[in-house]
């Protein structure tokens, strides 16, 4: 099989609060800050704290969702007096972290995020990355107390539009459930543990260890889907059904029950069997989406090690 030869990683972002409600990643960078973890090894290590004034308020953002507003199209987007709060800020954390697809990018980004839904643990990333893979692969085979997975979303670069996207490499490490505003020491350590394995890896391969390659199984976004809603009004009419919450990444088949009306009828999944997630995030309600539908792919991975400079 294929061997990847990739340059060192070695300046690494671990970023939380992006979204100011999600209070994992805003304690865990707290900690880190406070512990001074700027260096690890050969590795330097930047903490950032996406949107501080959020996490102030404990809202997922001031005037728009911060994390889709690293698209190349709002990232050079004239600022104004009238700019929205977290499309300034997008611009400085590129300015800070990036600039999105230049070489003085930092090499690899960390997101922590938590949901209400019931993931685990997954990394989220674009296209194909095959830093971002091997990682996924090294977390899962250490982390055995709970499901690993990983979402790829199929974006080109121009149009991704989250904070990672403006590193070299780098994913969202999305972690639940967990209401909003709620910190659950489970998630926490194992946040901790992901990171502390991700910073593990990257010292590795800068180290000049071999990665063999293999089989990785990846959930592609397909689609999203929408509650049910008064078509005038534009309110929910039903509810994701009993049967699905909290299983997410369960088979749905044809037939399968998604949500139940609040008058007591099942709405039925409809086409070819796909894999849910995101069912039921709270912060997607405004986002017209009560779950997201993936396909599950397999993808060769090559194996990989550090190019010598
Ligand atoms: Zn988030």
């Amino acid at each position: 099989m294929e061997h990847i030869f990739l340059l060192p990683l070695s300046r690494v972002a671990i970023c939380g609060g992006t979204h100011g409600n999600e209070m994992s990643g805003i304690y865990m960078i707290r900690e880190m800050q406070r512990r001074q973890v700027e260096k690890s090894s050969c590795v330097s290590i930047t903490t950032v704290l996406s949107n501080p004034p959020s996490v102030d308020a404990c809202r997922r953002y001031i005037d728009r969702d911060l994390n889709r507003c690293f698209t190349d199209d709002l990232l050079s987007a004239p600022i104004t007096d009238s700019t929205p709060y977290e499309l300034r800020r997008a611009q400085e954390l590129n300015a800070q972290l990036g600039p999105k697809g230049s070489k003085e990018a930092v090499d690899l980004l960390v997101d922590i995020h938590n949901t209400t839904a019931n993931l685990g643990l997954c990394l989220i990333f674009y296209c194909f990355d095959w830093v971002t893979l091997h990682i996924y692969k090294y977390i899962q085979s250490k982390m055995t107390s709970v499901p690993v997975r990983v979402i790829q979303l199929d974006i080109p670069l121009a149009e991704a539009y989250s904070l990672e996207s403006v590193a070299k490499h780098g994913f969202a490490m999305e972690v639940g459930p967990q209401p909003t505003g709620v910190l659950r020491a489970d998630l926490f350590n194992m946040v901790k543990e992901a990171l502390d394995l991700t910073i593990e890896w990257v010292q590795k391969f800068n180290s000049g260890n071999i990665f063999e390659g293999g089989e990785v199984e990846t959930y592609c976004l397909t689609k999203s889907i929408d509650y049910p809603r008064d078509p005038t009004t534009g309110e929910l009419t039903a509810a994701i059904h009993p049967e699905l919450q909290d299983n997410d990444f369960k088979v749905l088949r044809p037939g399968d029950p998604i949500f139940q009306s609040f008058s007591g009828e099942t709405v039925k999944h409809e086409g070819e069997e796909l894999y849910p997630f995101f069912v039921n995030e709270s912060a997607y309600y405004e986002k017209n989406i009560a779950f997201h539908l993936a396909r599950k792919i397999t993808i060769s991975v090559p194996s990989l090690s550090v190019k010598k400079e």
